[in-house]
């Protein structure tokens, strides 16, 4: 799920940058479709501190 990484930890402790991460982790597993962490809906938007789901 992470590529090279064996858990969303080690991840972040790579990419000590939060917004790095979470740009990484856009492109890395959805591309341009955004989908929720929680639950997989497909109608996220994105706030100033992450996403927010909208099921
Ligand atoms: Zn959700």
């Amino acid at each position: 799920m992470f590529g090279k990484f064996k858990n969303l930890q080690q991840l972040m402790d790579f990419f000590k940058d939060k917004e790095t991460c979470v740009e990484y982790l856009e492109k890395k597993r959805w591309g341009n479709n955004l989908i929720c962490h929680h639950c997989g809906h497909d109608k996220v938007y994105r706030t100033n501190v992450g996403y927010k789901c909208a099921s």
